[in-house]
């Protein structure tokens, strides 16, 4: 009798956590549909792509990514899926040009992955082709009786809310990802002593717009205190935050309780009202320093960090030089600084031209990295001489005789490898001896 193998199913993921995050329920999902799971993409009857459509550089490299799989399938039998937010924006145009395609999901679609790549699959062996797409956008899936299936780590990613209604002139996600809609706190809290039981030491919460959580009662302040108070778990972080609406609640949480790290990324975007305004971003520059001035007053160890968006459409130098002072100004521990790159079907790409040429971006992008390179330097110096408390995560990128873990501000440190100092998942405290913009480095 012929046993019948389970389909193996190789998984990739692009851009952020979130999609990290739905990689993890969607291999979940198919785990109970009887799927198994390969790291070896030769292996593979099925292989599926999780996107991102934040970038045009996240958008290159995975059709970058779809013409390898193209020439794979030419070779042996393959279904290929694309998931996540680029399936959801791009959908016809994906569908044209990629005849490779079986399946496409949207990131609220996943529940239809088990029987969409078994029709796949099916087809295949008949020596059919069948192209399925799943793409409606839903007001309500929040995936909370789903528990991800996490691959061994110190960090556990936590969805606690999913789409955005923000709708920031520049950014997909709201057409990608949908509207706002928060999980139910026992499903978030039995998720995180399930995390807790399986060794994770950290917790990281994860979503478009995370301090707009709201859920009968509950706002994002008690949410993380009650995600801290978890027994076995050491950290909880949280990414990422609008600046327009963080409550005193949640900087007391962050500020009094023992386990919720004193890191924010709270990103700016630009510092000029003008572009602010056109971003939709509601809130003006005096008001993000206003907030950054009462979050460092009332806890001055905090660690702060931001993004940066250069060369949004009709950004002029003086626009662009009120965004500089007030890096200068904030002195903000760091910064991920891009270039604009207009997203299809956003309000930007449909109301504004994207004027400002190319080589003006990247000068704006090049001086404001070297900046805050300097300013990032400063900061990290601070800490030259003084012990501080470390979470360790695994061997250093650049030597396996070296160890890495994090600060509680979210700070990378690196020292060499002892006996009994090196084991993931423990706090240790290591004296910083030297620091770099990108490192500090402890014995
Ligand atoms: S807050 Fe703005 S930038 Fe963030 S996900 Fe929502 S629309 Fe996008």
């Amino acid at each position: 009798m012929m046993v019948k193998t389970l389909p193996q199913v190789h998984i990739e993921t692009f851009g952020c956590q979130m999609n990290e995050s739905d990689s993890e329920l969607v291999r979940s999902l198919l785990k109970q549909e009887g799927f198994g799971f390969t790291e070896d993409r030769e292996r593979a009857d099925v292989v599926l792509v999780n996107t991102c459509a934040i970038r045009e550089n996240a958008h290159k490299k995975i059709y970058l990514h779809l013409s390898e799989l193209r020439a794979v399938k030419k070779q042996r039998p393959l279904v290929v899926g694309v998931l996540g937010c680029m399936a959801q924006n791009l959908k016809s145009e994906l569908a044209e040009k990629e005849p490779l395609i079986d399946v496409l999901a949207g990131p609220d679609s996943y529940r239809q992955l088990p029987r969409l790549l078994t029709n796949a699959l099916d087809a295949q062996e008949q020596g059919l082709r069948q192209k399925a797409f799943a793409l409606d956008l839903s007001e309500y899936e929040t995936y909370e009786n789903i528990m991800p299936d996490r691959n061994n780590g110190v960090n556990a990613w936590i969805t606690v809310m999913r789409g955005c209604d923000n709708f920031c002139s520049f950014c997909v996600v709201p057409y990608t990802r949908g509207r706002e809609r928060s999980r139910d706190p026992e499903s978030i809290l039995l998720e995180a002593r399930d995390a807790s039981t399986r060794g994770f030491k950290q917790i990281t919460l994860l979503g478009q717009n995370v301090n707009s959580y709201c859920h009968e009662g509950w706002d994002f302040a008690k949410l993380i205190a009650a995600v801290a108070d978890t027994p076995g778990i050491d950290r909880v972080r949280f990414t990422s935050p609008h600046p327009k609406d963080f409550p005193p609640a949640l900087i007391d949480a962050i500020a009094t309780h023992p386990k919720i790290c004193k890191h924010i990324h709270l990103p700016l975007q630009a510092g000029s009202d003008r572009i602010l305004e056109l971003m939709g971003r509601t809130y003006t520059g005096a008001a993000y320093l206003a907030l950054v001035d009462r979050i460092r007053s009332r806890i001055p160890d905090i660690v702060l960090t931001t993004d940066i968006i250069c060369g949004f459409c009709s950004e002029s130098e003086e626009d662009f030089q009120t965004t500089h002072r007030i890096i200068e100004q904030t002195q903000l521990d760091s910064a991920y600084i891009f270039k604009y790159s207009e997203r299809k079907h956003t309000i930007a790409a449909r109301k504004y031209a994207d004027d400002v040429p190319d080589r003006v971006k990247g000068m704006r992008v090049a001086q404001l990295l070297e900046t805050q390179r300097r300013i990032t330097l400063e900061r990290n110096r601070r800490y030259i001489g003084k012990t501080m408390q470390v979470l360790v995560e695994r061997d250093a990128t650049r030597s396996s005789t070296q160890a890495m873990g994090k600060t509680d501000g979210n700070i990378t440190v690196v020292w060499e490898k002892g006996t009994g100092d090196f084991r993931p998942g423990t706090l240790i405290t290591k004296q910083i001896f030297d620091a770099s913009a990108a490192t500090l480095y402890g014995k």
